[in-house]
């Protein structure tokens, strides 16, 4: 039968990638050793082929896509840092990786002792007296957090609360939460800096308001000033305050939101604490809490007895429910929890002051090009735009693919919303100064091809496996058996 993959179109009768040694059995004889039921009355269908040609079959499927393991992948807000390969290596280490969630505790005492830990340090790092490590991905947290957030309102007698504060420069996960969990959104604006001030959440705060989210640094890449006066305002008015801490890449050891009026916070350990993410793989969206909200997390709560052994504890009357069928995606824990241990509080500050310091070093480096339409310090990363180069016809979109033609992935395009023609690039702190350079002259050459070569820019990209896909069709019909290149 002709199959239409590349692998069989390889394959030739009779090539094998193995030798057995000689048993000096036939081939009769050898089969008998299989009981009859177990023995197959045709030859399966495989690709006849040496072993070298499958290793460069495989390799060069992986090279046809853009990964961070081949390339420079700038996308703003993803944080597509290097993850050490030594992360991987301990969550596949055969107690972990085999470890069923339902095993007994008598016999995960070992994993659960990585659950407590990872608990702790998190609650470190953050500032937060209590840490959920059930929900799985970001946007599950900002769910976990805003049900806390009702269940927290509607234990006080405070039903009237259904609205939720929300910047303008918030990430586009946030209003969607708020509209998931049944709540309605007041958007507040913000200002010439970026920023968001004070007065405009006094202005909307009432006792409809259950609290405010607040993305931190926000999508412009930039520290949000104000965020002492904003928490007083909205807890004197009874509402509580959430950070969208999925981008906590710029704050390791500087700055700790539950220490500065932020009651609830997720994080996305698949992002800074990095497990490789992208392709909507397994994640983490831990939720950190105040004191005073720990009784509504996700049960069952890890509890220690007396002699030290854990146990979790379903006993939690005030809790909002499960979030996740077992515990969250314990492999992502295992690695954030090596990548932690691995780096100790003073290599997490250092993460952080270059993730800082990358971003601010290319925002100088590209701004003589674009846009730049905040122009302050940023934090992790920074929002440039393509207006200029919007008027004389080339996209922000054309851009983009003309960066894949240099081996870069795309910045975030068309996000934020509040800047026309966005590119949110965020370089992290895993990137050499040359590979920072080489993106800057990347962007000033493309930045010149529109001026003097326009087609180049608008038909990219040039040299990749496939052209301008039809993204919509793309995503969702994906044909990922065969490849016709
Ligand atoms: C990535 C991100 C999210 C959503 O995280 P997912 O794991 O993709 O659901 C939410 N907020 C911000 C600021 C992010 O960067």
């Amino acid at each position: 039968m002709d199959r239409p993959n590349l692998i069989y179109q390889k394959s030739k009768s009779g090539r094998k990638g193995y030798s057995l040694p000689d048993t000096k059995l036939s081939e009769n004889e050898i089969l008998n050793f299989i009981p009859d039921k177990f023995r197959r009355s045709s030859d399966a269908e495989l690709p006849e082929i040496a072993e070298n040609e499958v290793m460069r079959h495989f390799v060069g499927l992986s090279i046809k896509n853009h990964h961070i393991d081949k390339g420079f992948y700038p996308l703003g807000s993803c944080t597509m840092k290097y993850n050490p390969k030594v992360n991987d290596k301990v969550a596949g280490m055969n107690g972990f990786k085999l470890q069923h969630p339902l095993s007994p505790n008598a016999v995960s005492q070992g994993s659960l002792t990585i659950y407590r830990e990872l608990q702790k340090v998190l609650c470190e790092i953050s500032g937060f007296d209590a840490v959920s490590l059930q929900p799985a991905a970001g946007a599950h947290g900002e769910f976990t957090g805003l049900q806390i957030m009702r269940a927290y309102h509607l234990e006080n007698g405070d039903k009237k609360r259904t609205k939720i504060i929300i910047p303008d420069s918030a990430h586009g996960t946030n209003p969607a939460t708020v509209t998931s969990v049944g709540f309605t959104t007041i958007q507040v604006k913000s200002n010439e800096h970026g920023v968001i001030p004070p007065e405009a959440v006094a202005e909307v705060m009432s006792d409809e308001v259950a609290g405010m989210m607040m993305t931190n640094p926000n999508t412009l890449g930039i520290f949000e000033t104000h965020i002492k006066e904003i928490a007083e305002i909205v807890h004197k008015g009874g509402g509580l305050m959430y950070m969208d801490g999925a981008n906590l890449n710029a704050n390791m050891g500087i700055f700790r939101p539950g220490d500065v009026g932020f009651d609830i916070m997720h994080f996305n350990l698949h992002k800074t604490f990095s497990t490789p993410h992208g392709g909507g793989g397994p994640g983490s969206g831990a939720v950190g809490v105040i004191e005073k909200l720990a009784k509504y997390l996700p049960f069952p709560i890890l509890q220690q007895r007396d002699d030290g052994t854990f146990y979790f504890d379903y006993d939690r009357p005030s809790s909002i429910g499960r979030v996740h069928s077992y515990h969250g995606n314990f492999g992502v824990l295992v690695r954030a929890y090596t990548y932690i241990r691995s780096l100790g509080g003073k290599g997490l500050r250092e993460v952080s002051e270059n993730a800082v310091l990358n971003a601010n070093y290319l925002k100088e480096s590209v701004r003589k090009y674009y846009d730049l339409p905040y122009d302050s310090i940023c934090m992790h990363e920074f929002v440039i735009s393509g207006s200029k180069q919007k008027q004389i016809g080339v996209k922000t979109l054309d851009i983009s693919k003309r960066l894949l033609d240099f081996g870069v992935h795309s910045p975030t395009n068309y996000f934020p919303l509040i800047v026309p023609e966005a590119m949110m690039i965020e370089p992290t702190e895993t990137e050499s100064k040359e590979t920072l350079d080489y993106f800057a002259e990347v962007m000033a050459q493309i930045a010149k091809e529109a001026e003097t070569d326009i087609e180049q820019v608008t038909t990219a990209p040039h040299n990749t496996p496939v052209r301008r896909l039809d993204e919509v069709s793309a995503a969702r019909n994906g044909d990922v058996a065969y490849l016709d290149v």
